[in-house]
């Protein structure tokens, strides 16, 4: 499947190759082998593997961009982080600890698309979906599918005016990690903004990000809107540019078991028919902030040298 490139108004080169990148430190995340590439808007390398999305060798998850059902970040159990990610993880919990005394710790980190699935059906029979989906992802669509986000200490918004949030913001991108959702860029992220959600990009990225004040979708000029990831579901439009989303794998169609249904029928309900407490959902934030530090478990696994590969993109 081929969508077309966007050259229109490229801001800059985007740099090819060398796709050691971020989110893509265990070497199945490595976007190597393309099924599809495609240009952002920016002329970034757009490639679909396996029905992941890597852009300019970074994974990807927002709105616009799914996970598929089967993605599981090679392997992770609930809450954990890849390799690299949980590593780096490691460096800015100790350095937090030597350079100011405090404890940063991980309460929620990897999530399966049935976790994040349950997660979000139950936010909208809370909330409503229009609600639901500021501050919790459907399922396929949350970030903490890929195993490189973490929600660190306490997922509240007073963790912004603690002295552990207030470093994190000024110091997680020395160690890789970004900021993912800041605040007055939710037209932007799609998402409310989360204090406590950081992915990691690897510390190349993650220091470009923070000096520009950008985020992802503005680094990389995409989008992160369920409409883009519906429009591209129906294929590309003719004469329409206006987006430059690749087709990723539909998950109502095929993924959603919706009760009472065969399997034919809720394919052919699938976008607009779906009741609240039939959709799927993800979420980010609300999860209860669980008193877990995952740090210590892993980090002897961590290569010494894992600190230094992360990847790239300029
Ligand atoms: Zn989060």
């Amino acid at each position: 499947m081929t969508v077309p490139a966007l050259l229109g108004g490229c801001k800059k080169d985007a740099p090819e190759g060398e796709s050691e990148s971020a989110g893509a430190n265990d070497s199945e995340l490595v976007a190597t082998d393309a099924d599809d590439a495609s240009k952002t808007s920016k002329g970034y390398k757009i490639e679909v593997i396996d029905g992941v999305t890597y852009i300019d060798g970074v994974l990807i998850a927002n709105k616009t961009y799914a996970l598929p059902r089967s993605y599981d970040g090679n392997g992770l159990s609930s809450d954990q982080l890849t390799p690299l990610a949980q590593g780096a993880f490691d460096k800015m919990a100790a350095a937090a600890q030597d350079e100011a005394g405090l404890s940063l710790f991980v309460v929620s980190g990897f999530r399966s698309y049935e976790t994040q699935e349950n997660l979000y059906n139950r936010y909208v029979e809370e909330d409503g979906k229009e609600e639901a989906d500021r501050y919790s992802a459907r399922p396929g669509h949350s970030e903490h599918q890929t195993g490189l986000a973490a929600d660190v200490n306490s997922v509240s918004y007073d963790f912004e005016h603690t002295a552990e949030g207030k470093w994190l913001a000024a110091n997680c991108y020395r160690f890789g990690f970004h900021l993912r959702y800041p605040k007055d860029k939710e037209e932007i992220t799609g998402y409310r903004y989360e204090p406590w959600h950081v992915r990691y990009v690897g510390e190349e990225l993650a220091r470009e990000l923070y000096e520009n004040d950008e985020t992802l979708e503005e680094h990389f000029g995409i989008t992160s809107s369920y409409e883009d990831y519906e429009a591209a579901l129906r294929g590309p439009v003719e004469n329409d540019i206006s987006y430059n989303v690749q087709k990723p794998t539909p998950y109502y169609a095929e993924d959603v078991v919706i009760e009472d249904e065969t399997d034919e029928e809720a394919a052919a309900s699938d976008e607009t028919e779906r009741s609240a407490s039939q959709d799927e959902g993800d979420t980010e934030a609300r999860e209860p902030a669980t008193e877990k530090a995952t740090e210590a478990e892993t980090a002897a696994e961590v290569p010494a040298d894992a600190f230094d590969v992360p990847g790239s993109v300029g």
